[in-house]
């Protein structure tokens, strides 16, 4: 079968025929359909320093996915072979006392997809059972596709009550304008996106943001004024990964309010942790999605006219994951969906 692989340790990805993965019996064999380019995946096709010392070389990559079962191992007794579902992309132990106190998502022993084990971007993926997601029927598959970064916007978002409150989402990528789209559907009053990249504003706008903020032209403080918030935010969401949007978050809450930080940073970050202590915030790490329910939301969000295509920018055929990529690299894109179905 075909799928694309970091072949060599350096920039680039290779697509290569390679062997039909082996299942196991307890393993789903799922016929890709589509999938899509994820953040992490540009890591790894940059080759940068965390790719480096995180990625064996050769390795399929790719977790965003949708397919449908083809085949089901000796024990699997309910999924089914013609079922379209995703995976989740953190394999767990099933035995640390998180795993075992029905945490999951708290597994200290996870491994990725496409990250540490054969990832997704392949005609056909092999994964244990408890890692696949039914979707619902009916449902759109290049919004089944993003089901994974949908699910980290929103189990970042739905950290916190959000009925009727005044939301700031720092970071409009992909997952900071699902996030708004969460938040908006959830019942905030203000949802406030900050971003650097006029293009990203536009599309968090397309998704839901009630207001967008260039963080390099207009601050916050002012921002609140317009708003007719005296207050600050109630919840702060933060998917940038940038310090200095973090500060200004902190800066910018109301007391009692509380963060959800799911953006990377890439070093050491100062904050002011008078501001902390004194507006009594909440700050909460964020890692992936919940099993499942963050799933089960998803699905339903859906369901219920959640409606995230605008996200989704550029369509292609596997074969053309080179401008996929060089989009991606352009900062002038959502999601990019590539389709192996043919
Ligand atoms: P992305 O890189 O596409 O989006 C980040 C956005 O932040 C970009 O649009 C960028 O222009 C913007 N930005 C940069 N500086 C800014 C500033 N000063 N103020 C406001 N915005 C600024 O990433 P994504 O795929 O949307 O993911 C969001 C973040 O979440 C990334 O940091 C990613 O690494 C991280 N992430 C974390 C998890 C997890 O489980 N914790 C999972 C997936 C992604
Ligand atoms: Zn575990």
């Amino acid at each position: 079968m075909k799928a694309l692989v970091k072949t060599k340790a350096e920039t680039g990805l290779w697509m290569q025929q390679v062997e039909m993965p082996k299942m196991g019996i307890n393993d789903v064999l799922v016929k890709v359909h589509r999938t899509a380019i994820c953040g992490t995946d540009m890591h790894i096709y940059n080759w940068d320093e965390w790719a480096q010392k995180t990625i064996p070389v050769p390795m399929t990559i790719g977790h965003e996915f949708v397919g449908e079962i083809v085949d089901v191992g000796s024990n699997v007794i309910d999924f089914f072979p013609g079922q379209i579902v995703s995976g989740e992309g953190h394999v767990v132990c099933g035995r640390c006392r998180n795993c075992m106190a029905g945490k999951r998502h708290f597994c200290p022993n996870t491994s990725g997809i496409g990250v540490n084990r054969t990832g997704a971007f392949a005609e056909y993926i092999a994964l244990p059972m408890s890692n696949i997601w039914l979707h619902r029927p009916n449902i759109d598959k290049d919004i089944a596709a993003i089901f994974d970064p949908f699910g980290n916007a929103t189990h970042t978002a739905l950290q916190w009550p959000l009925l009727g409150e005044d939301v700031l989402i720092t970071g409009a990528g992909p997952i900071g304008s699902m996030a708004a789209a969460v938040a908006k559907h959830a019942g905030a009053r203000n949802v406030v996106i900050t971003d650097i990249n006029p293009f990203r504003l536009e599309l968090a706008k397309k998704l839901g943001a009630t207001r967008l903020v260039n963080a390099a032209e207009e601050n916050l403080a002012d921002v609140q004024k317009e708003l007719g918030m005296v207050e600050g935010f109630d919840v702060g969401l933060e998917m940038s990964g940038n310090p200095q949007a973090l500060n200004d978050m902190i800066n910018n809450m109301n007391h009692g309010g509380k963060i959800s930080l799911l953006g990377i940073p890439s070093g050491d970050v100062d904050i002011d942790w008078n501001k902390v202590i004194f507006s009594m915030l909440t700050i909460k790490g964020i890692y992936g999605r919940e099993m499942y329910d963050t799933w089960y939301k998803m699905s339903m969000m859906v369901e219920s006219g959640l409606d995230l295509s605008p996200i989704i920018t550029h369509r292609m055929h596997y074969s053309e994951f080179q401008q996929g990529f060089d989009a991606m690299l352009s900062g002038q894109a959502g999601k990019v969906i590539l389709n192996w179905e043919d």
